[in-house]
């Protein structure tokens, strides 16, 4: 896979890139990232590549013409693969996403800076525009590397276990289970009894369980979508009824506070 990514900082990539899994991604010709200042397309004396916005007010917008000259120069007029905005404004970054773009050959990011991009970057040069929050950062850089990273272990060879992604969280639709490493016991903390015993099928049920309780706890929304199987929909039946059950032994749980006798 090919990404060409078009930055006012390229510096801020090649340590993330070097090391780790990435790393061996670009040594195993898996992974090719092509970074381009922007600023090296500026036609003035300054390289200017921001402007006062129109209309005023405060900060300044990144110019039309050093984006579009560095994309189209690079990837042609029209460019042939998807250019990708990186924005708080854009489509949600999700797994589900990163697996689509896994199945692009070549695509293209483009890191915002300063208060905003000239819209007409948006509207005639951008396929898609990609958030990975609802948050906003200094700079596109980091939710570049966050596209890259996300992407790149979902390509084949480049994990180890070739089953790992699928089993991640997301990727199936629920969190994944809890993991545990030796010791078996951590200042008296002890690892599941399951996972010592070396049944794989108890303990592919107790990770699926696991996995179950987890999402219904903390991402009770994933499970709307999640392939649940008849077993799988009694388990959490069961994780409901207890629910009911703990609510209705504590009658009072939901009921306002008293209020305090000071403020009385
Ligand atoms: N004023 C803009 C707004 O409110 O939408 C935010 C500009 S932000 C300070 C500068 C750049 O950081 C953006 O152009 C974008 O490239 C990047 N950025 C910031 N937050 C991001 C996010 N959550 N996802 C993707 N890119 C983001």
């Amino acid at each position: 896979m090919r990404v060409d990514v078009f930055t006012l900082f390229p510096e801020v990539f090649e340590p993330y890139l070097n090391l780790s899994i990435l790393a061996r991604a670009r040594q195993k010709g898996l992974l090719e990232v092509h970074l381009h200042n922007i600023r090296d397309w500026a036609t003035d004396r300054h390289r200017t590549v921001d402007d006062e916005p129109y209309g005023g007010g405060g900060g300044m917008v990144m110019k039309p013409e050093p984006i579009f000259a560095a994309v189209e120069d690079v990837l042609g007029r029209p460019p042939q693969v998807p250019v990708i905005l990186l924005t708080p404004q854009g489509r949600p970054f999700t797994q589900k996403v990163a697996w689509e773009m896994a199945q692009w050959p070549h695509f293209a990011l483009i890191a915002g800076r300063y208060e905003g991009i000239d819209e007409r970057v948006r509207q005639h040069l951008v396929t898609d525009e990609l958030s990975i929050g609802d948050y906003v950062l200094t700079g596109g850089e980091l939710p570049a590397l966050v596209v890259i990273d996300a992407v790149t272990r979902l390509l084949p060879g480049v994990l180890g276990d070739p089953e790992a992604p699928h089993k991640d969280s997301f990727s199936a639709g629920l969190l994944e289970h809890p993991h545990y490493t030796r010791p078996a016991a951590f200042r008296g903390w002890r690892v599941p009894e399951v996972l010592l015993s070396g049944h794989h099928a108890e303990i592919a049920r107790w990770r699926r369980q696991e996995a179950l309780r987890r999402t219904w706890e903390r991402r009770p929304d994933l499970l709307a979508h999640a392939r649940l199987s008849d077993e799988d929909r009694a388990f959490l039946a069961r994780l409901e009824a207890q629910r009911r059950a703990a609510a209705d032994a504590r009658p009072d749980a939901d009921a306002p506070s008293p209020t305090p006798p000071e403020e009385a």
